[in-house]
């Protein structure tokens, strides 16, 4: 690996062993101990400490430097992109893969130039198993120390989010609008031909956006928060049910929708709620031909409400059953549709568990033995 072992007094290593935030809770006469099975390294800057995949030896502590710590992220087969995680700075420890006897979790490089404590991992190891007090010390440390991690990685990612979502949406929004005024003729008189092209570049660009939007939607759930507001369930089906109903019109579709009078109010997000029952009615009319039915049914059940979307159209077969909830499945169905990005009901299932209620599909509808049904619960308000 190119780097220089330095021979170092006991003394500096024990002095870093006590600042660190993964041993510092520990007795001097421990630390003594662990200083005996480790050793200061040095790396150049760029230089790599350990790759992600690689067996585990040894845990890292920062004397003087930063490293980077990178995961490979792939974003399709074939490419394989670097993102840095964190960065770990004197006093902090990487690495500790190494107590699991795993493989390393992520990469590490060194940021400049930086000198580190490695601490050999199969002597740690062993004393952590002959000692449950120390290890009863290191794990509430390890513990603290990724947990922080975590929530660095999320605000990073929450923010990443919102920069990406302006970044690829604005460029496409302009590009757009350009369309539309050649479309509008104001630029000059349009052949049929060009027409024609420049509407499906619209229509095109409009699924793009959408796209964009799904993808940002998936993520923002890992990142968590829903804001949550006292609402009327009915309202809600109802005002999505009619948002769609010219789209059923227009392929002469009978939508028939059945709510209570009366509902108990529920606590949710009610645009996320709108867009779940949007993105059921609207599969609904996409995969079910003339002429066909598609009904909306509200009802109360013990501790929750309940959704149900059916309609008559092709149904999905017991082998895509299971899979049609996951990110970017499109079945037989969604195949020979142009619109769709497979993300609609992976993002649905994503709203109503973030509400503590359950999504499912069966095929073919019980009732009418054709076609599928959705169904969503929700728990109602304990309060
Ligand atoms: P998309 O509609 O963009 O393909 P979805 O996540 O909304 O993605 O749906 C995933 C797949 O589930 C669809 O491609 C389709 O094969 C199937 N599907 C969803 N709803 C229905 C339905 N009402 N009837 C038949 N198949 C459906």
């Amino acid at each position: 690996m190119g780097h220089n072992t330095d021979l170092l007094s006991k003394e500096t290593i024990l002095e870093v062993l006590k600042t660190s935030n993964i041993l510092g809770g520990l007795s001097d006469e421990t630390l003594s101990k662990i200083a005996t099975f480790s050793h200061e390294e040095t790396y150049q800057p760029g230089e790599t400490i350990f790759v992600e995949g690689d067996v585990a030896e040894e845990l890292y502590i920062v004397k003087e430097g930063e490293a980077a710590l990178d995961i490979n992220l792939s974003t399709r087969p074939g490419s394989v992109r670097r993102g840095t995680v964190d960065t770990v700075f004197p006093g902090e420890a990487f690495g500790w893969s190494t107590i699991l006897e795993s493989r390393f979790a992520m990469s590490a490089r060194a940021v400049s130039t930086t000198k580190a404590i490695a601490v050999d991992g199969e002597a740690l190891r062993s004393l952590l198993a002959q000692e449950p007090q120390i290890c009863a010390v290191v794990v509430r440390q390890v513990l603290d120390i990724a947990s922080l991690r975590l929530s660095h990685t999320r605000t990073t990612l929450a923010h990443f989010l919102s920069v990406a979502s302006h970044d690829l949406k604005a460029p496409l929004a302009a590009v757009q609008s350009y369309l539309q005024v050649i479309l509008g003729g104001f630029v000059g008189e349009l052949n049929e031909k060009q027409k024609e092209m420049l509407s499906r570049s619209c229509v095109r660009i409009a699924e793009f956006i959408e796209m964009i939007d799904n993808i940002l939607d998936i993520s923002r759930f890992e990142v968590g928060a829903v804001e949550m507001q006292e609402l009327s369930l009915t309202e809600v089906v109802r005002d999505s049910v009619e948002m769609l109903r010219p789209l059923a019109e227009e392929k002469k579709l009978n939508l028939t929708q059945d709510l209570p009078q009366e509902m108990p109010k529920i606590k949710g997000s009610a645009i996320r709620l709108k867009q779940v029952i949007t993105n059921l009615v609207g599969n609904a009319v996409k995969f079910t031909p003339s002429p066909g039915e598609i009904s909306v049914k509200l009802k109360e059940d013990d501790g929750y409400l309940r959704v149900e979307v059916s309609d008559t159209g092709v149904g999905i077969s017991t082998e895509e059953l299971p899979k049609i909830f996951d990110e970017f499945y499109r079945g037989v169905a969604g195949d020979t549709e142009a619109k769709g990005t497979g993300l609609g009901l992976s993002i649905s299932k994503k709203i109503i568990e973030a509400h503590g209620g359950r999504i499912w599909a069966e095929s073919p509808c019980p009732e009418t033995e054709s076609g599928s049904k959705f169904i969503f619960t929700l728990p109602k308000d304990k309060a």
